[in-house]
């Protein structure tokens, strides 16, 4: 068996320091359960890079990057180095439109330990995934293709677009993704959010949900609009276990569910496309706390679990489904026990430490 390769993009700020944190932790795993480590390549992007070179990202490193079985990415862009028109450098835009990394998945999980908003009991339970179409809805005119209609200084006009093609693609990734949560012991239940009662391309996204479901029976599935979704995140989240929506929706929606359970310091994040698949923290590059060894890699790591699961299916090798699946218990495991604890969440470890206890608890961990 061949191992996977692996593009590596730490970027800038702390995403140097997570990203060096969980390939160790990704290494050990894949040791662990006896797979190949990835072969991994690394390509120099962000605004550090930018800054010295005047571009980017390295020389043909979209490309490349293009070529490999997965891509991480730490995280990009920093406040004080933007192009002359004031936006951000995101070379990991272009690679989501390049690539079509249309499934945008935000795992929703309450950990031990971790910040806890809702006072319920029932909140300890939660988890369940935000599954968030990433290239076109009400983002496709502005973010992906700075298309805005402007009228002079009277008009501006932004386009929602839904397509067949991606919404079949999303919807079944949405199905195959709750059989398999079922499969490995959640609820399994999908809900398509949206606001088919409004908007017609809305009902024309929940009309593709419908004929996925067709083929999916086993499904338990349910409907929400977005407002009452938003709502109901609030008052019973831990009956939801994957959601599905348009863009704009599941970025408001995948921040709020996150929030629920502890905030950034938690939150892995995956997108993926037909061909390749993009695995970051949701976080940023945090400026504020860069080089001082305060950053909690956990999203981090756990993006690299998320990546490890998805090399699992890529490469018909399960045994990089037991590696994401050591990972993500040795972190339930060493937060329960109070083994790994974050300075984020109050305690005195940073990057480093909580590296090294992660990396114990998953010796430990049979
Ligand atoms: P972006 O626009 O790239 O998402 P942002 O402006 O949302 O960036 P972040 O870089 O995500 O900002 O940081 C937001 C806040 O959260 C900062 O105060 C930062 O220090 C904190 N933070 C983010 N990630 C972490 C982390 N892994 N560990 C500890 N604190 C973090
Ligand atoms: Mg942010």
């Amino acid at each position: 068996m061949t191992a996977p390769t692996v593009c590596v993009i730490k970027g800038d700020g702390i995403g140097i320091d997570v990203t060096d944190a969980t390939l160790v932790v990704v290494n050990a795993a894949c040791a662990r359960v006896g797979c190949a480590k990835p072969t991994y390549i690394e390509i120099k992007a962000g605004a550090g890079y930018y800054a010295e070179h005047g571009i980017d990202i390295e020389p043909g490193g979209e490309e490349r990057a293009g070529e490999t079985d997965a891509i991480f990415l730490g995280a990009i862009g920093l406040p004080s180095i933007r192009h002359a028109d004031g936006t951000e450098i995101s070379p990991h835009l272009r690679l989501r439109d390049r690539y079509g990394l249309y499934a945008g998945i935000r795992p929703i999980k309450a950990y031990p330990n971790a910040p806890q908003r809702l006072a319920d009991p029932r909140a300890a339970k939660i988890d369940m995934v935000v599954l968030r179409e990433s290239t076109e809805g009400l983002f496709y005119s502005a973010a992906v293709h700075k298309r805005s209609r402007i009228k002079g200084d009277e008009e501006v006009c932004e386009t929602l677009r839904i397509t067949r093609s991606t919404s079949e693609k999303l919807h079944d990734f949405a199905f195959r993704l709750a059989k398999k949560r079922r499969d490995r012991g959640s609820s399994g239940r999908l809900t398509c959010v949206d606001k088919a009662n409004v908007f017609t391309s809305m009902a024309f996204f929940r009309k593709i949900f419908d004929e996925t479901a067709e083929r999916y029976p086993e499904v338990e599935r349910s409907y929400n609009y977005v407002d009452a979704m938003a709502l109901d995140l609030v008052r019973r989240p831990w009956e939801f276990d994957v959601m599905v929506m348009e863009n704009m929706f599941g970025d408001i929606l995948s921040d709020l569910a996150g929030g629920l359970v502890g905030g950034m310091g938690m939150a892995a994040c995956a997108e993926i496309g037909d061909t390749i698949g993009l695995f970051q923290p949701a976080h940023g590059s945090a400026p504020d706390i860069m080089g001082q060894d305060k950053a909690n890699p956990l999203a981090a790591i756990l993006s690299g679990a998320l990546m490890l699961d998805y090399l699992a299916d890529k490469t018909g090798q399960p045994a990089y489904a037991e590696a994401a699946a050591a990972i993500e218990a040795a972190v339930d495991r060493g937060l329960e026990r109070n083994e790994i604890r974050p300075m984020e969440f109050g305690g005195d470890m940073g990057t480093v430490a909580v590296t090294k206890a992660v990396l114990e608890t998953l010796a430990a961990t049979a």
